[in-house]
């Protein structure tokens, strides 16, 4: 990609990153018979939904407005989720949602006399089986608000409910989808099993375009599971989705010196990339190390807000950073425009998609209105 162009700070989506991941999706649904959607809350910029719906089944979504915007931009099947839903989003979300998912037995009674008759309902479950060791990640802990219990089930009639989804993964490979079946079948083959339950939703978490996934093998268990069960999968990525076909452009602003040389970048971690401080993680840098490398120029990097703690990283650099030097920060397109904000009120990136023909293309640009309306 050439981004010599860019004005920063902003975020570039490379949509043939993004189509080539959305092709081993599709060989996904096409060996197995499986349904793909993509959960918008890890990406929500629907200038590329036309693209994505090409190859995805839809979208699976956890609020109203994530709903409405899938509906109008995505189209084909909308699913909601959430944690709890609010009397009033939920009837306008039963407008709009092909399917329903309930978090618990007690909002399914609560809602179901309000559900639609063509509206599917699912059920969120909980196999209490962890495969996520950082706890803000991981759905599935002891103390997890998410998903129905096993002995919870057991005293419910839940003839009207369709399908389970099941969300216990977060950056997984192949090898825990195979563990989490067996946990699943430990717990809920009987709820399965039954002749109502039409589908089982395996959430998201599965990181099936990362280079090393087994994709045959994620095959082999979708195709094992709904034969035995008589179910369709469905999956619901968002990271893998998009893994790879974004990035985030910077430029350094400024050099200080404090034991250590910080470079100071028009980004910042708290605002633009949160993961990198909640997580925490340091993301990777073109061009630059993140060891620290013998003969080289190593820099802390610290974004342009006014929280001690708003630090990228340290990376080595082959040369020194002069003042207005463009960094570019990788696979930055999940969980970063949905999440930031416009805290110390700098501006939000702009978005660009880089265009399979290598057109670059600006999509959006924000402004001090934008800080406005939301203080
Ligand atoms: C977050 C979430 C997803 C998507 O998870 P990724 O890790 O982005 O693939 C899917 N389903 C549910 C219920 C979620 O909460």
């Amino acid at each position: 990609m050439d981004l010599s162009k860019v004005n920063t700070p902003a975020y570039v989506i490379d949509e043939s990153v993004l189509e080539n991941n959305l092709k081993i999706f599709k060989s996904i649904e096409t060996a197995t018979g499986c349904r793909v959607l993509l959960a918008t809350k890890a990406f929500s910029m629907y200038t590329v939904y036309p693209l994505i719906s090409k190859y995805l089944s839809g979208t699976t979504n956890s609020s109203y407005h994530e709903a409405k915007l899938s509906s109008e931009e995505f189209g084909k099947s909308t699913h909601i989720y959430a944690p709890a839903f609010d009397p009033d989003t939920f009837k306008k979300a039963c407008k709009i949602c092909d399917t329903i998912s309930f978090n618990s037995l007690s909002e399914w009674h609560r809602y179901r006399d309000l559900i639609p008759k063509t509206t599917k309902i699912g059920l969120r479950l909980n196999p209490q089986h962890v495969e996520v060791s950082h706890k803000m990640y991981s759905p599935c802990q002891p103390g997890s608000r998410f998903g129905v219990l096993k002995k919870h089930l057991q005293d419910d009639d839940i003839s009207g409910v369709d399908g389970v989804l099941i969300h216990a993964l977060c950056g997984n490979n192949e090898d825990s989808l195979e563990r989490l079946i067996v946990a699943i079948e430990d717990q809920f083959s009987d709820t399965i099993s039954k002749d109502h339950i039409k589908w089982v939703n395996l959430g998201g978490g599965h990181m099936i375009t990362r280079k090393g996934y087994d994709v045959d093998k994620c095959c082999e268990l979708i195709n094992r599971f709904q034969d035995k069960y008589n179910v369709q999968i469905i999956l619901e990525p968002g990271e893998s989705v998009v893994l790879n076909a974004g990035v985030l452009v910077c430029k350094v602003l400024d050099i200080v010196e404090n034991s250590m040389d910080i470079a100071i970048i028009d980004t910042s971690a708290a605002a633009h990339m949160p993961d990198v401080i909640e997580m925490p993680y340091v993301p990777e840098l073109k061009g630059a190390s993140k060891e620290n490398r013998e003969n080289s120029h190593r820099y802390r990097l610290g974004g342009n807000t006014c929280l001690s703690g708003d630090i990228i990283g340290e990376y080595s650099f082959d040369a020194p950073l002069n003042i207005g030097d463009k960094l570019v920060f990788e696979d930055m397109a999940q969980y970063t425009m949905v999440k930031n904000t416009t805290f110390n009120g700098v501006n939000l990136p702009s978005i660009y998609i880089y265009k399979q023909d290598g057109v670059l293309e600006l999509v959006k640009s924000f402004g001090f209105d934008d800080f406005k309306r939301r203080v």
